[in-house]
């Protein structure tokens, strides 16, 4: 059966693959048993490339946890993440397919179709199987078709609306299948000027699949980001000597200072565009913990916005718009069902110690570059107020273990470990 929220009363499954790793590092006992997604980054990760264990062996393993578990059910997640021209705005994690190269046909025959087909052996049929549908995909039409070709691209035919419709068709259709679309983050979509733009998007792509609205159990917003899901000193509507912070730089006119309130904000829009009632909101706590000798114990006294809102703010980086290997950042809120109104739950979609790019051009057979924001050297560009990148050197492949990332985000995590 399919329920409201797959997350409720549920037991998450625990990835031996990153488990192994996570147990490898000083102190990473203590987490290596929390629920993190299996990413399925290209075709070959459906059989598991680079040693990884396959969707059968996970999906396999997930029966084995979810029988030593009794009468409670298990709640297994995986990232669908291969769409034609992947990461269109961003070099790090461009991916495998082109739509110039038949891109289209391959995502459905080699990608989804295989996918659907593993997921709905009757073998499986009692787990709650949730998908995390292609994580900065849409986003990217709302605010990159017109800076970068390859989003231009992904605009149109074979891209990534008729990629995630497909997608949603053949996920939706199974039963004990739950879907999540990606809704990026405040840091992207919270100004007016992204946010209305992004519901009509996301509503007409949905609305034009098979089952409609009813093809999509929620959104989730911050995979693989790293804005806090609450920041405890100021909100939106603070004001510092009659100035509003969002006139700071930090804020930069957006309308929500964090995660909870910007999906709130957005699971209203949805559902008044003609969304389901009972749409779930997830967000990524993986990595927006923010903990450490560097979080603010309180608001600031400063009678300056700029100030007020640099000193109080526990998101710590140099600027909202950079998202590769945060240096800083630590393990968020441990993954947790129902936490608030309006939320499915809080998830670890991406697993801590995963890199998010590469520091320096690395030779792969994957598709992936380097993106400069990666590079803890480089000075940025418009879309971070040209500012340093804030990320850690030293850093491997999109995907591959970072240990001294880890272990930052071990020592840095919120609430502590
Ligand atoms: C990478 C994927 C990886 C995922 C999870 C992405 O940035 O491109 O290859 O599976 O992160 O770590």
């Amino acid at each position: 059966g399919h329920v409201e929220n797959p997350y409720s009363g549920a037991t998450g499954y625990v990835n031996p693959d990153w488990k192994a790793k996570a147990q490898a590092e000083p102190g990473g006992s203590a987490v290596a048993n929390t629920s993190t997604a299996v990413w399925l980054d290209r075709i070959a990760a459906i059989e598991g490339a680079n040693g990884a264990m396959g969707l059968r062996e996970h999906l396999d393993e997930a029966v084995r946890q979810d029988a030593a578990n009794g009468s409670t059910p298990l709640t297994v997640q995986f990232v669908i993440y291969d769409l034609p021209n992947r990461d269109c705005s961003a070099l790090a994690s461009n991916g495998e397919l082109r739509i110039s190269e038949n891109g289209f046909n391959r995502y459905k025959t080699e990608y989804i179709d295989p996918i659907a087909s593993i997921m709905s052996d009757s073998a499986y049929s009692n787990l709650r199987i949730v998908t995390i549908i292609e994580p900065d995909s849409l986003p990217n039409l709302i605010t990159n078709i017109n800076k970068f070709a390859d989003c231009q691209e992904a605009n149109g035919p074979g891209g990534y609306v008729d990629g995630v419709r497909y997608a949603l068709n053949k996920l939706h259709a199974m039963s004990n299948v739950y879907t999540y679309i990606d809704a990026a983050h405040h840091a992207w979509l919270g100004w007016d000027s992204n946010f209305g733009p992004s519901v009509d998007l996301f509503y007409n792509t949905v609305s034009g699949t098979t089952a409609g609205v009813d093809s999509v159990d929620g959104f989730i917003v911050n995979t693989a980001n790293y804005s806090a899901t609450t920041e405890p000193y100021f909100t939106i509507n603070s004001t510092v000597n009659g100035q509003s912070v969002r006139q700071s730089k930090w804020v930069d006119w957006n309308y929500y200072v964090d995660e909870k309130t910007f999906a709130t904000a957005l699971r209203s829009a949805l559902i008044g565009k003609g969304f389901r009632q009972g749409l779930g909101m997830l967000i990524d706590t993986s990595r927006n913990g923010w903990g450490g000798s560097a979080r603010p114990s309180g608001p600031s006294t400063s009678t300056n916005v700029d100030e007020f809102v640099n000193d109080s703010r526990v998101d710590r980086r140099i600027h909202a718009g950079n998202w590769c290997n945060q240096s800083g950042a630590g393990m968020g809120e441990r993954p947790t069902a129902s936490p608030a109104a309006g939320f499915d739950a809080y998830v670890w979609i991406k697993p801590p110690g995963e890199s998010d790019g590469s520091s320096e051009e690395i030779d792969n057979d994957e598709g992936k570059r380097l993106d400069r924001m990666c590079d803890p050297t480089y000075h940025g560009n418009e879309l971070n107020g040209n500012n340093l990148t804030g990320a850690l050197p030293d850093a491997p492949l999109s995907g591959r273990w970072f240990s001294a990332q880890f272990r930052e985000l071990l020592a840095n995590a919120y609430p502590p470990i």
